[in-house]
């Protein structure tokens, strides 16, 4: 019989708690006894692991957040901390990891490969900033999260004549902004990957305004750069009655659209499947709607390439 840990570490997001269902209930498909490791690598390293069964994942598949609980490892990023959690994944006879979370915890998962430990990762983060995969779990929730916002401010800014910014997460990636303010139909979406000058936007505003359109939504990414700084430049160039609401944490609960649950699902298996398989040192990932996986090294390497063609077409339709 063999033994599988799973873990979930770094930023949340919404459908990782599906995910530890798809993975902890395959593998008992499968034969295998499975241990959840608590608080990501921080957990392993105080051999905080707890045998799970079927019912240990019984009523999670609906809810935000995640049960094994995460967090930051300063002490996993050194040689000496990672023999220390393989030492301890040996202690329990695990003989396969999988890792739930972002590019910094699939490096993790990477370097414990390295050491001739077999860990697979399921991208977990509402940021998408994963080029390998199409998505990765919690960003369609996140996304919905800040649609419903944007409508909400919506409603007082136009009742307000104001213009609005909403600053979004999403890190150094504008998927979120991008696909939110599309969806919620912001005037302008603001993201790292593309230059826009605050003239720019200005004038925009005063175009729209001349038409008798007074309110405005602009969608910010957190990764552009501070939201009050932008917004007082705009009120000196523009005079508008202007607002700033940061979503911040909000984005990252809530219960897991279908979407979410149902690509944690598939892509729990998957990793079961994988390992199973003796396969290693690989990341699981969704590409033109289809599960793929692929070699970690080769996800990481990867550069995401930002929708360009989508974020030209909102500035037809935002006007
Ligand atoms: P995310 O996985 O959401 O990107 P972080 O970047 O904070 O989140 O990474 C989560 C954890 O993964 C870190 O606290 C650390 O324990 C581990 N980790 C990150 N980078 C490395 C690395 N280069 N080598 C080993 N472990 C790492």
């Amino acid at each position: 019989m063999k033994t599988i840990g799973i873990l979930t570490s770094g930023g949340d997001a919404p459908g990782m708690n599906a995910a530890i269902r798809a993975v902890v209930r395959s593998a008992i498909y499968y034969d295998c006894k499975v241990y959840g490791i608590n608080r990501g690598y921080k957990g392993l390293l105080e051999e905080d692991l707890i045998e799970m069964d079927l019912s240990s994942v019984g009523d999670i598949i609906h809810r935000g957040g995640t049960i094994l609980k995460s967090s930051r490892c300063e002490e996993f990023k050194t040689e000496e901390g990672r023999l220390k959690g393989v030492k301890i994944l040996k202690k329990y006879k695990i003989d396969y990891l999988v890792v739930i979370g972002g590019d910094g915890s699939f490096n993790g998962a990477q370097k414990l490969s390295e050491l001739g430990f077999p860990a697979i990762g399921i991208p977990g983060t509402i940021d998408n900033d994963l080029a390998y995969t199409d998505y990765t779990i919690g960003f369609d929730t996140a996304m919905n999260t800040i649609i419903e916002a944007i409508g909400k401010i919506r409603d007082t800014s136009s009742s307000h004549e104001r213009v609005n910014i909403i600053e979004v997460m999403g890190r150094y990636c504008g998927d979120l902004a991008l696909y939110s303010g599309l969806a919620g139909g912001a005037e302008t979406i603001i993201v790292p990957e593309v230059n826009i000058e605050v003239e720019e936007i200005c004038n925009k505003l005063n175009a729209t305004k001349k038409r008798g359109k007074r309110h405005s939504i602009i969608v910010l990414a957190e990764g552009v750069g501070n939201a009050q700084d932008l917004g007082k430049e705009i009120v000196n160039q523009t005079g508008a009655d202007l607002r700033i609401t940061v979503l911040g944490h909000v984005q990252r609960g809530g219960s897991p659209s279908a979407f979410d649950r149902i690509l944690a699902s598939k892509m729990g298996v998957r990793a079961v499947e994988l390992l199973l398989d003796g396969k290693a040192a690989r990341v699981v990932g969704v590409k033109d709607n289809k599960i793929i996986d692929m070699e970690i090294n080769k996800a990481l390497s990867m550069k995401k390439e930002f929708d360009k063609d989508t974020h030209e077409m909102v500035k037809i339709l935002s006007r």
